[in-house]
């Protein structure tokens, strides 16, 4: 499909157009994509997320692919609700670093009311520093999204996956509705919305399509959009699970781009597994924000020097970077901030 045909935002999208603008000539994909991207973005501007586990592990979800489940034995040490002054510590890390959000992530079900108060006030004191703020704390009820939006929360991350078919081989202990429930009870509560999926599940493509079909077709498209190529976990029941065409990675990217123009399409887990030039052909395909810390979650991430200069031989930004300052003045900010740090800070994967 030519990309002038696809010029408004639409929520009306069949599988069967999806699929043909999977399937189209590779290239082809790649030339409309990049030039829609340019219709709404800068080209050569990515936005930086850091995302820090504020609680991780002993989840009671089944999610497959996930070493925080409760249920797989991944060696991943539990740790309680972290205090709120490493909270702190991490963020100001962050944004000496150079990322303009910063993303908490807790291995719930759902939050019980009695931690809102806490998340809350993370919220605050990480919007205090001049953070964007998102969260991922599982399901929320309307009256929770409207307590995080009351505390100033910008996004609130919650994925769905993959398509409505293939859910059930990945988690059984939540419905796509309840998935689809919350994201309508943060969007009602005013916050903006994260929610995208992994890829190399073992799905098909019709599920990937299916998958964006989802959140293309949701009332308003999700401001952003993580794509996750799956990080094979020993101990899960996904880690032997073939590796996915990296081409049919960058077509998921690229149909993304398509269907959802003003969205961040963010490239998520999976990066580490990644060379350059996958991660450049990505940001080609439409991608224009990362994770930008040493882990995701509980995987590795691509160390934040080595995305830097990537960036740098690419001759991308980073958004909203503080351009009054230069990379030796920032680069002392970020030693200081970490000198001054009491705690080791552990940086996480999103849920
Ligand atoms: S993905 Fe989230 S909900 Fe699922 S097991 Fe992991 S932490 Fe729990």
């Amino acid at each position: 499909m030519a990309v002038q045909e696809q010029n408004s935002i639409r929520h009306d999208w069949t599988r069967d157009e999806v699929l043909a603008m999977f399937n189209q000539p590779f290239n082809d994909l790649l030339f409309d994509a990049q030039v829609m991207h340019r219709r709404h973005f800068n080209p050569n501007s990515v936005q930086l997320s850091t995302l820090l586990s504020i609680k991780t592990g002993a989840c009671p979800e089944d999610c497959k692919y996930c070493p925080q489940s409760a249920r797989y034995d991944t060696g991943l040490e539990k740790e309680k609700l972290l205090e709120i002054e490493t909270v702190i510590e991490a963020a100001k890390v962050a944004k000496a670093s150079g990322s303009s959000r910063f993303c908490m992530g807790a291995a719930w079900r759902s939050p019980h009311d009695r931690d809102i108060p806490a998340v809350a006030h993370m919220i605050r004191e990480v919007k205090a520093l001049g953070l964007e703020t998102c969260m991922t704390l599982g399901m929320l009820s309307e009256e929770q999204s409207g307590k995080l939006a009351d505390a100033g929360l910008d996004y609130y991350n919650h994925n769905l996956d993959t398509s409505k078919e293939f859910y059930g081989e990945v988690i059984t202990t939540r419905t796509y509705q309840d998935r689809l429930n919350t994201l309508a009870n943060v969007r009602n509560s005013g916050m903006k919305v994260c929610a995208g999926g992994i890829v190399g599940m073992g799905e098909e493509q019709k599920d990937r399509a299916g998958l964006l079909m989802e959140l293309a077709n949701l009332p308003h498209h999700p401001e952003s959009v993580p794509i996750n190529m799956l990080v094979k976990v020993a101990g899960t029941p996904m880690a032997s699970e073939e590796d996915l065409d990296p081409f049919e990675f960058i077509r998921t990217i690229a149909v993304a781009r398509l269907m959802m123009p003003k969205s961040y399409v963010r490239l998520s887990a999976g990066r580490e597994e990644m060379n350059e030039q996958m991660q450049a052909m990505a940001f080609m395909a439409g991608a224009n924000s990362i994770f930008y810390c040493d882990k995701l979650l509980t995987t590795p991430n691509p160390k934040a020097n080595s995305d830097m200069q990537l960036f740098e031989r690419l001759g991308i930004k980073p958004e909203e970077y503080q351009v009054d300052k230069n990379s030796e003045e920032q680069e002392a900010d970020l030693h200081q901030v970490i000198a001054e740090s009491k705690t080791d800070l552990l940086f996480y994967r999103a849920g």
